[in-house]
């Protein structure tokens, strides 16, 4: 199984288009600095690749990535679907900028069909376009994704927490946010991807703990680093990013899975991670754990 790392970013971005914070000002003058949103591709079966998470910068993402372009006839894609892991605007503003396609394969929880569909109209919106076909992900249950015996995802429920715009929505708590537990059935080789970690629950634990690769939130250094920066009163954990550092961080659980490969994703424009020569690199290194950069290959 192989997986293409798209972006790394959080909302916004690096540079976010009206920030001249330290991180931001430095990835304008610095191209090293710069991030797309976190997204990742998985080849599902040879020349068949399912792009995790819609964001904002897709169709730059495809571009950037040659196993994603068309062809050789002109309107052939190796583009198969989407997986959504939650209705975040940032994981999903991308699926308008694919409405170019005859139709369209997304994958996502009954819940966040729900947001997406009363929250945004999205498919009231895209049907002059594409049709959207939508395909359940239900939690806790492999979901193949290109026909059986290959890849299958497993959507493993992180928390409920809802996007801002969904806040008032008739809708039940349920599954607002999963990590993909990824499994290869040849290989038998798996990965978890969970872009947003509000906490950790058991379930979660038990996936990562069987995984070969971990791709996790790295949104924040610190819990203090939001309230720090001066856009926020609240801490990470209030916004629903469990930090990497300090007590109850995720590096040292990171560390201690048995996956060989460990990476942190999702980076916020304040996370002193985006400077490429930042120490935190380093003192992750020395755990085991790496950041996630864009066009990375990962064969499991
Ligand atoms: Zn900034």
């Amino acid at each position: 199984m192989r997986v293409r790392v798209l972006g790394t970013a959080a909302g916004g971005g690096v540079p976010q288009w009206n920030c001249a914070c330290h991180g931001c000002a430095a990835a304008r003058a610095h191209p090293s600095w710069r991030r797309l949103h976190a997204s990742i591709a998985i080849e599902a079966s040879p020349g068949r690749w399912y792009v995790v998470n819609a964001t904002p910068d897709i169709a730059e993402q495809i571009e950037a990535n040659p196993d994603l372009h068309p062809g050789p006839e002109r309107r052939r894609t190796p583009v198969a679907g989407v997986v959504l892991t939650d209705a975040e605007l940032d994981h999903t503003l991308g699926l308008p900028r694919l409405r170019e396609a005859r139709d369209l394969r997304v994958v996502a929880t009954g819940t966040v069909r729900d947001a997406l569909a009363r929250g945004l109209r999205m498919d009231r919106v895209l049907a002059p376009y594409t049709s959207l076909t939508w395909s359940d992900l239900p939690e806790d249950e492999p979901v193949p994704l290109d026909g059986a015996g290959g890849v299958a995802i497993r959507a493993v429920r992180v928390s409920g927490k809802r996007p801002r715009y969904a806040a008032d929505l008739d809708l039940p708590d349920g599954a607002w946010s999963v990590a993909l537990h990824v499994t290869d059935r040849r290989s038998g080789a798996s990965l978890v991807y969970a872009p947003a970690l509000a906490g950790w629950p058991s379930g979660l634990g038990r996936a990562l703990s069987a995984a070969d690769c971990v791709i996790v939130d790295g949104t924040f250094w610190d819990d203090d680093e939001p309230r720090r920066s001066g856009f926020t009163d609240r801490t990470a954990t209030a916004m629903g990013h469990l930090p990497i550092s300090g007590p109850g961080g995720t590096a040292a659980r990171l560390a201690a899975l048995p996956a060989a490969r460990r990476l942190y994703t999702h980076l916020n424009n304040t996370n002193p991670l985006v400077d490429p020569g930042h120490d935190g690199h380093r003192t992750l290194a020395g755990m085991g754990i790496e950041v996630a950069s864009e066009g990375q290959v990962i064969d499991l």
